[in-house]
């Protein structure tokens, strides 16, 4: 989908670029940064299994993608590389865009894994009240808890088990937010929780699964009441805060959902 944003918003601004996917292989992400900024590549993404790894590749970094611990966007200086993690703005651009609000909200995160703890970092940072971060193993979540309360010097994230859902049984709602790979593409059917009592709790589900458009997890949440969304927003709004970066512009919210339209164009979403 990267190209389809990026080549979409320089045609449609008339920019000299063009935004290509190229394949790097095991053991080769140093020599692959080094030889693109030999040859004056203005910027890159980079994606799972990398975004640790290129981190250690960079001049500077972002405060944001330090404390994350993750790069997904380069950013050509004087220098070298400068490390950004967009994709965490791109879900609070999304959730933004959809009026979701993180702050003062109690978040039930699903998921320690690399998405999941920036996740969790950024619900802190953007203020909401506390986060109850699940996983299957809880030594991941406990690791991932400690680490950000310890950035924040709060104690904010509480790890739990998947199976400790009942213990916040005190009739509130929460924004609960989807972070495992759990229901992705082809084990639709799947959901890290199955339980309708679960979902009963939730006032609002964001799944950053975007491929099925509607996951396992989505349907369990407006089964129960709830509102549901799926991750393709995420992706639209980490690609367009990479672009930009790169070319020092503002993209318009009008110019970022034709950007969307075209993507959901791509992928065969006709109607949501
Ligand atoms: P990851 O680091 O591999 O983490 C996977 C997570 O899923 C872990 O918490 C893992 O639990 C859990 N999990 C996997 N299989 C499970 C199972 N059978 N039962 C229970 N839990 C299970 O992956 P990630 O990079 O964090 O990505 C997570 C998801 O976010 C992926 O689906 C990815 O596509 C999506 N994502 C979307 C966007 C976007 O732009 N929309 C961006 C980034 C990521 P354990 O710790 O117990 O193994």
């Amino acid at each position: 989908m990267s190209p389809v944003i990026h080549n979409t918003l320089a045609q449609r601004e008339g920019r000299n670029m063009v935004y290509v996917p190229f394949q790097v292989e095991n053991g080769c992400v140093e020599t692959a940064i080094k030889g693109a900024y030999a040859l004056n590549i203005l910027g890159l993404n980079v994606t799972v299994p990398y975004k640790g790894e290129a981190a250690d590749c960079l001049t500077e970094k972002d405060e944001m993608a330090g404390k994350i611990g993750a790069v997904n966007t380069l950013v050509r200086t004087d220098q070298g590389y400068k490390g950004y993690n967009t994709d965490m703005l791109g879900l609070f651009r999304a959730m933004q865009s959809e009026n979701i609000r993180l702050q003062g909200e109690e978040i039930l995160v699903l998921g320690a894994g690399g998405a999941a703890r920036a996740v969790a970092y950024m619900c802190v940072l953007k203020g909401c009240a506390k986060v109850y971060l699940f996983n299957r193993t809880l030594r991941k979540a406990e690791t991932v808890a400690q680490e950000v309360n310890k950035a924040f010097a709060a104690a904010c994230v509480t790890p739990m088990s998947l199976a400790d859902y009942p213990l916040l049984g005190n009739g509130r709602k929460y924004l609960a937010i989807q972070a495992t790979s759990v229901g992705l593409y082809p084990n639709t059917e799947d959901a890290v929780i199955m339980d309708t009592a679960f979902y009963r709790m939730i006032h609002t589900g964001y799944d950053l699964i975007y491929n099925p458009q509607n996951t396992k997890f989505m349907s369990l949440v407006r089964e129960a009441g709830g509102k549901a969304y799926h991750g393709l927003k995420m992706l639209l709004y980490q690609g367009i805060i990479a672009y930009e970066l790169w070319n020092n512009v503002k993209v318009s919210e009008a110019e970022a959902l034709h950007v969307y339209e075209k993507m959901k164009k791509a992928m065969g979403i006709a109607h949501e």
